[in-house]
Parts: structure tokens; C-alpha cells; sequence
């Protein structure tokens, strides 16, 4: 059965039915109705590349984010009194052409990540018991610098064995079976585990990365990346203003913001059943129809999250996306932490597999930027809510003080994101099964395109340049 949507009070009813829209034009103002090549739903790393791209390319978008910015990641706080600010959610690139070129065109400078910082000290506590300093033992093996190069040369040694995993997930069937061991098993199996610790730091949001399947592990922290920050490639970039925001605040204005780029705007149903692409959409400037030659979905496609857009999932689609569990991860600013500026602090277990400690839980405190600020990472393989990821880190910063003779502060949560859901899995029975040739296949399906982290890996470099090679080309072959 399908409804009929008389634009926008029958909406409530449509979202209650679980039917397909047919979205009816005659109830949209002539002067609402816009017509697009490509309509592009989400306005994050992958949906702003990619709607810049095909605007610099000649044609017609339409780009709709339900936020009041473009950016998904990105963070970016200001301190409301000096004006002075600071990148806390992405804040390295790799040094790629398509990176130089796409922040070139918006004027927006990068700079070089600075190999070292002169005085830092690195602290390790278990900041979910008593959160003391502790001196990490040597039978921990990620604490001797040169097992821990070592590791780095064997780890980057296995995954050259598989060059598939640049760009998309192309897998070959079968699937090679280290790919789909825990990560702590493989990292084991190659007498890897002083790598345990580089891959805690870097691998931050996937839940407990000793049991992460491996496939997910190295598509996260890639050879490319691995060599950037260990000096053996130029080294990873940083926006030189330490504000990311500014070249997605940047694209806003070159798409045209209300006119082809609608932020706080939210789609309200999707048809997919004619010719071309009808999605209506509420922007603050009233309802919008957007029919368009192609939909790409630029959102983590959770079954949840699709339903909620009033997408028409055919049974194929909701079958796939359904298959879906995702991770959790928080990024979050104190003012007055009471930490010192020069110190950063890891979260460690020293009863826990090599010493890495189990999520949910902080990832640890780093300096930022700003003196009187401290970042904090948070990540969990299971659903918090905000005020628990807000306690615990406010018991912690206070317990951490407290334990390290530090003067007692009052801090407070100044920058706070969820960036639920995080990291798209399934089970490595269902890799193994062929689930990314299944999800693959749906790329062009019903005049859809599909783009974002689940397909290539959190990782903005490796995102645009997957967009560059494979999908924008294909997307714009279909036009
Ligand atoms: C804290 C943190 C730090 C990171 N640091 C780095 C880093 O230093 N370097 C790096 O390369 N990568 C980093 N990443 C990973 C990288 O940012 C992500 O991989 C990248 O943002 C993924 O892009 P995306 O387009 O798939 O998703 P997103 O950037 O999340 O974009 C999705 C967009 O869709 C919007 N949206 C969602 N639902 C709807 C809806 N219903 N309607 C309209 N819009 C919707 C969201 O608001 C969002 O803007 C980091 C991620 C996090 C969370």
C-alpha cells in the first residue's frame, strides 16, 4: 500500500505507516519546486566533498543538513571571551593532492603536523579506578620504543599484503581469514602487540580495539597514515587557523546557502518511484520539493536513520543496512581541568589485555590549544547517554587532580558531541559471507548513490580520495 503525501501535515501519518512515499508535486508552491542533477543528503566530510565537487564540475545541487553547519566531525570551539580557537574533533589530513587541492580552492592554509611537541610529558592512569600516575611496568610490550618501531614496520609489512583495502571495501572471496580475527588475536599471531597501544590512539571510537575484527582495525589506521606519523611520508596536515570549520563555512557560501545548500533543514520523505528523485524537505525558509536526476545519501546508513529521512527502503535495502551495529564516541573540551598544560594523559589497565583499557570509557585527556583547556576523547561499543559520558569524565578530571597532588579546580564541559553512530559493522561470519559485495552492489541502484565513512573508513583523506577515483565518476557517468 502506498500513501499519498499532501505536504506537510500528512507527513505524521506517512512516518507512522512504514509505507512508501509518493510525494505529490501539485502541493508544493511552484517557486518551492527546485530542480537538481543531484540532490546530496547530509553535509559532512563526505557530502560536502562531494556536492563541491560536482558544482566545480558543472553541475546542479542541492545539498540538505539537518545541523545549523556543514562539517559532520568537525569541531571547532571558540573561547566566547579571547576569540581564540581550536580544532577538537577531525584535526589531521594526510598530505594528498586532492587535500591540497580542495583546501586551495576555498583559501583555507594548512600546515604541516609538528613531529614532536618540546615538553610535553606523557602520563598513564587507570582513570576508571583510582587514577594515579603510575609507571607502566616492561612486561607491558608497547612501552619499549624500539619493540615498539619494530611493530610499526610489522604492521605496516601486514597490511601491504593487502592492497585491496585502499579506497571502498573490495574484498576478494574468499576473505583472507587474518582479516576477520579479533585485532588483539592478530596483533598476537605476529608478535604485533607493542602496537597495541599506537592502535588505541589512533583506532579511538571503535569500541575495545583488541577485539575489533581486524578488516575494521586496518581500514582505520592505514599504511599511508601509519607512515605519515611515524616520519616515514611527509607528515600529516592541520588547518594552519586550527579551524576546520572555516572551509566547510567556506563551502557553504560557494554552494549557495538556502539556495542549493540548506542547513537546519530536515527531510521530511524521499520517492524514489518515478523517473527522477523527489525529496521534500522543511528548511527554515519553509517546505522545499527537490526533484533531481540522482539522490546521494552522504549519512551513516543505519537502517534507523534511513527510515527516518521517510526513504522508500526497498526489502533489499532494509535487509542490508538492518545488518548494521555501530560503536560510540564523544569528543569533549574542559576549562580548568587543573591538569597541567604540558601533560597529556592515557587511559591505561595494567590488568587488562596489554594494558589497554576496556570501553566504555575515556580514552584519556590531551592539551589543547588554548592554555586553560583540555580535550577529552570518550568511546563505548555500547549505547550511553550524554550526562553518563559528562559524569564520568567530570569524576575523572576531579579524581585524576586529586590523586596527583594537583591544586583543586572547578571544571567544567565547554565542548561536548556525540558522534553516534559511530563506526558501521557486522560480524566477520557475515565479511565472510560477501556483506560488502551485497552492500556495494546497491551503488547506482534506484538512481541512488551512496557515500560516507561505512563505505570507505573514518578517515577524511581516504574518503576523498575514493570519492575522486570511483564514486564521483561513476555518479557522474550516471547523469
Ligand atoms: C572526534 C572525531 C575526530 C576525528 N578526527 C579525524 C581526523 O583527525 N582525521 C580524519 O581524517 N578523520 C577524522 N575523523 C573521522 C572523520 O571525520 C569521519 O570519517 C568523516 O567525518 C566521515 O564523513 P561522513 O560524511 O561519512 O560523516 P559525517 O562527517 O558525520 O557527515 C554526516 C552528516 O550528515 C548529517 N546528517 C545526519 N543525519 C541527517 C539527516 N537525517 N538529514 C540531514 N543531514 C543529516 C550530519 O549532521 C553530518 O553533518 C574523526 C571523527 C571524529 C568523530
Amino acid at each position: 500500500m502506498q500513501s499519498k503525501l499532501s505536504f506537510p501535515l500528512s507527513f505524521l501519518s506517512l512516518l507512522s505507516s512504514a509505507t512508501a512515499a509518493v510525494i505529490d508535486p501539485s502541493s508544493f508552491a511552484s517557486n518551492a519546486i527546485l530542480l537538481r542533477d543531484v540532490v546530496v543528503i547530509g553535509g559532512g566530510s563526505s557530502g560536502t566533498y562531494a556536492a563541491v565537487n560536482l558544482k566545480r564540475a558543472g553541475h546542479s545541487v542541492a545539498l540538505i543538513e539537518k545541523e545549523a553547519r556543514l562539517g559532520g566531525h568537525v569541531d571547532t570551539f571558540q573561547d566566547p571571551a579571547t576569540g581564540g580557537i581550536f580544532d577538537y574533533g577531525v584535526v589531521a589530513l594526510l598530505n594528498t593532492s586532492f587535500v591540497r587541492d580542495y583546501f586551495a580552492f576555498f583559501q583555507e592554509p594548512l600546515m604541516d603536523i609538528p613531529a614532536s611537541n618540546p615538553g610535553a610529558l606523557d602520563a598513564f592512569a587507570n582513570l576508571r579506578t583510582d587514577a594515579k600516575n603510575v609507571t607502566l611496568p616492561p612486561t607491558v610490550p608497547w612501552t619499549d620504543a624500539a619493540a615498539v618501531f619494530g611493530a610499526i614496520l610489522g604492521y605496516s609489512a601486514q597490511i601491504s599484503q593487502y592492497p585491496f583495502l585502499v579506497g571502498g571495501y573490495n574484498l576478494p572471496n574468499p576473505v583472507p581469514a587474518d582479516l576477520l580475527l579479533p585485532f588483539g588475536d592478530f596483533l598476537a599471531k605476529y608478535n604485533l602487540t607493542a602496537f597495541a597501544n599506537m592502535a588505541f590512539r589512533f583506532d579511538q571510537g571503535m569500541g575495545n580495539i583488541l577485539a575489533t575484527t581486524t578488516l575494521y582495525a586496518f581500514k582505520y589506521l592505514p599504511k599511508t597514515t601509519v607512515d605519515a606519523f611515524v616520519g616515514l611520508a611527509p607528515p600529516p596536515v592541520m588547518s594552519a587557523t586550527l579551524n576546520f570549520q572555516g572551509l566547510y563555512d567556506k563551502a557553504l557560501a560557494y554552494l549557495g546557502s538556502g539556495t542549493n545548500a540548506f542547513v537546519n533543514s530536515h527531510v521530511l520523505a524521499i520517492d524514489r518511484s518515478g523517473p527522477r528523485v523527489l525529496v521534500a524537505v522543511l528548511t527554515p525558509s519553509g517546505p522545499r520539493l527537490i526533484s533531481a536526476k540522482k539522490l546521494l545519501v552522504a549519512i551513516q546508513p543505519k537502517a534507523s536513520s534511513l527510515q527516518g529521512l521517510g526513504l522508500d527502503l526497498s526489502v533489499q535495502e532494509n535487509n542490508i543496512f538492518g545488518q548494521f551495529n555501530n560503536s560510540y564516541y564523544w569528543d569533549i573540551v574542559i576549562k580548568n581541568s587543573g591538569i597541567p598544560p604540558n601533560v597529556g594523559v592515557t587511559n591505561v589497565d595494567l590488568n587488562a589485555s596489554l594494558a589497554i583499557a576496556p570501553m566504555p570509557g575515556l580514552y584519556g585527556f590531551a592539551p589543547a590549544p588554548l592554555p586553560g583547556y583540555t580535550n577529552a576523547y570518550y568511546g563505548s561499543p555500547s549505547f550511553r547517554t550524554d550526562a553518563q559520558v559528562k559524569a564520568e569524565t567530570l569524576a575523572a578530571v576531579k579524581k585524576y587532580v586529586a590523586a596527583n597532588g594537583l591544586p583543586a579546580t572547578s571544571p567544567q564541559i565547554v565542548g561536548f558531541n556525540s558522534h553516534a553512530p559511530f563506526w558501521l559493522t557486522v560480524s566477520p561470519s557475515k565479511i565472510a559471507s560477501g556483506f560488502y559485495s551485497q552492500l556495494n552492489a546497491l551503488q547506482g541502484q534506484r538512481n541512488t548513490w551512496w557515500t560516507g565513512a561505512t563505505w570507505v573508513a573514518h578517515d577524511s583523506t581516504a574518503i576523498w580520495d575514493w570519492s575522486e577515483a570511483t564514486l564521483l565518476p561513476a555518479l557522474k557517468g550516471s547523469l
